[in-house]
């Protein structure tokens, strides 16, 4: 059966932030829109806020005032549900509770013709489970937009067990009708992006937790890495509230999984309201605005000419080293079949983290992150091992500086933190992908769109290798001795394959 719902009439339930933008996308891509809400004049309130912000874009030359008039003539409020008889399609974007979403599409049954669509737009409860007990279980669909609506390009697709593959198809195709980027899901616990997501604020959670770095160390490592925001200041934005009642959720669906097991850290904050922006104060402190604290400056040196220097190993990190020795007219020695990668200078090594720390690598060692970013002036973390002479500990940030990064210490924690980071995010989508979630491009296409990242974790995998992800989350998981780090199998099989070749 292929289904159009083109031109069909819409009804969006809940009135609130995000049925509010839901109706304005459809009213701008033609539909005609039916909003309703059981809170009283919530339905018009939200009707005359969305004129409100129209016209601002008028004012601003953004919008014609025609477009606008247009919009606003195809939005009706109603005030009951069997106005809307004659949809063809119902987004429900009402609290986030189980028996209220199912009453509601309960209800709607005995108003909505049989081929009528219902989609909800949850972000955390199983489609399957709100389908239970409706007539025709087959047309009940998750449409996930992410907020604010009108701005963010992705909509998850959620398929529960019954949903129809048709009805899945339409809003596939409705989505794109409206400007958006829609990626199938199946529905499982946090769907795709509130679920690859995890580690992004986890990681960093467990190096608070072992006082490895300050949060504006660490939001500096991720941002230097492509990150719109750190996870610190973006877990402050969202509310630690919400991020840790997210995480919770994901936890508990996943029946205690300790790889989602959520952070004391973050507890702490909800426990004494330090919610982050909203409340004036989380990590940072808000009560003189957003400001981003001083990081520690490191002075580059001049490259010595006197030592004795190998650039060891391959890739872009040990061509970048052999490069700028070169011009600096420095006689160094390349040893590219090396078992690690980075600088040896005499008896010291500089080394990019494999998972393990540089204790356990030796004494005269440090290691550094993945440099994602390689341009001059990005933050890069490091640390040194607990044994490594003074000298050294003070060198060692100079060789990077002396590469253009801005080296910021870190405890010797594994994997330091924008390494570990992509590794768990790249392990978490690689899960999702066996599991059936998505696809790969779904997964890229998903984080890329939904939370702004600089790239999809299987862009990460592509330009990274998959042994060496596997070496550090198996180094990872050694050290913590926990769920949290342990493969992917779909990682795990790849690097075998790898491996053989
Ligand atoms: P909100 O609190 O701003 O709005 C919810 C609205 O629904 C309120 O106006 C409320 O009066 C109304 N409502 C409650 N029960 C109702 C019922 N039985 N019938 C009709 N109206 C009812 O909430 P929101 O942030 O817009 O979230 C709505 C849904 O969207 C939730 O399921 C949420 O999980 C999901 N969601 C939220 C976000 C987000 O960032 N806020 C992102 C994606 C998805």
């Amino acid at each position: 059966m292929s289904k159009t719902l083109k031109d069909a009439p819409v009804l969006v339930v809940g009135a609130g932030i995000m049925g509010a933008g839901i109706a304005q996308v459809a009213a701008q891509a033609g539909h005609s829109v039916q909003l309703f809400d059981t809170r009283d004049g919530a339905a018009e309130q939200a009707k005359n806020k969305l004129a409100q912000t129209l016209q601002g874009l008028t004012a601003k030359g953004k919008l014609s005032a025609e477009a606008v008039a247009q919009t606003l003539s195809r939005i009706t409020t109603i005030t009951a549900l069997e106005e809307a008889a004659g949809v063809g399609l119902v987004v429900e974007a009402i609290v986030e509770k189980l028996d209220a979403k199912r009453g509601l599409f309960q209800q709607l049954e005995a108003v909505v013709a049989a081929d009528c669509v219902l989609a909800t737009n949850t972000s955390s409860i199983s489609v399957t489970a709100i389908a239970n007990g409706l007539q025709y279980p087959a047309r009940l669909v998750g449409m996930h937009f992410f907020n604010p609506v009108p701005l963010m390009k992705l909509v998850e697709v959620v398929s529960g067990l019954q949903t129809d593959a048709a009805v899945a198809a339409a809003i596939f195709e409705l989505s794109k009708d409206w400007g958006k980027v829609p990626v199938h899901a199946r529905s499982t616990p946090g769907f795709i992006v509130n679920r690859i997501a995890r580690p992004y604020y986890a990681e960093t959670l467990a190096l608070l937790q072992e006082q490895a770095a300050t949060p504006a160390v660490l939001d500096a490592c991720l941002r230097a890495a492509g990150f719109r925001m750190g996870p610190c200041e973006l877990m402050d934005l969202i509310g630690h509230d919400t991020n840790f009642s997210v995480t919770q959720s994901v936890f508990e669906a996943n029946f205690y999984d300790k790889r989602f097991v959520p952070s004391l850290v973050q507890r702490e904050l909800v426990d004494g309201g330090l919610l982050g922006r909203k409340s004036g104060r989380g990590f940072y402190d808000y009560a003189n605005g957003v400001t981003t604290p001083e990081l520690e400056k490191v002075a580059p040196v001049q490259l010595p000419t006197t030592q004795l220097l190998r650039v060891h190993g391959q890739g872009p990190v040990a061509d970048r080293w052999a490069a700028a020795l070169k011009q600096a007219e420095q006689v160094f020695l390349r040893v590219p079949n090396s078992d690690w990668v980075g600088l040896g200078v005499e008896g010291a090594q500089l080394r990019l983290t494999d998972g393990r720390t540089a204790t356990e690598l030796g004494v005269e060692v440090a290691v550094f992150d993945l440099p994602l970013n390689m341009t001059s002036g990005a933050t890069l973390a490091w640390a040194p091992s607990l044994h490594a002479s003074a000298s050294w500990a003070s060198g060692a940030p100079q060789w990077l500086a002396a590469l253009g990064f801005k080296p910021q210490r870190l405890a010797d924690a594994p994997g330091l933190v924008v390494a570990r980071t992509i590794a768990m995010l790249i392990n978490e989508a690689a899960d999702a992908v066996q599991q059936g979630v998505c696809t790969p491009d779904g997964a890229n296409a998903a984080m890329k769109l939904g939370v702004n990242y600089p790239a999809g974790p299987f862009e990460w995998l592509a330009g990274w290798n998959t042994n060496a992800v596997v070496r550090l989350l198996d180094a990872l998981d050694l050290r913590y001795r926990g769920e949290r780090y342990r493969v992917s199998p779909w990682l795990r099989q790849r690097s075998h394959q790898e491996t053989s070749v």
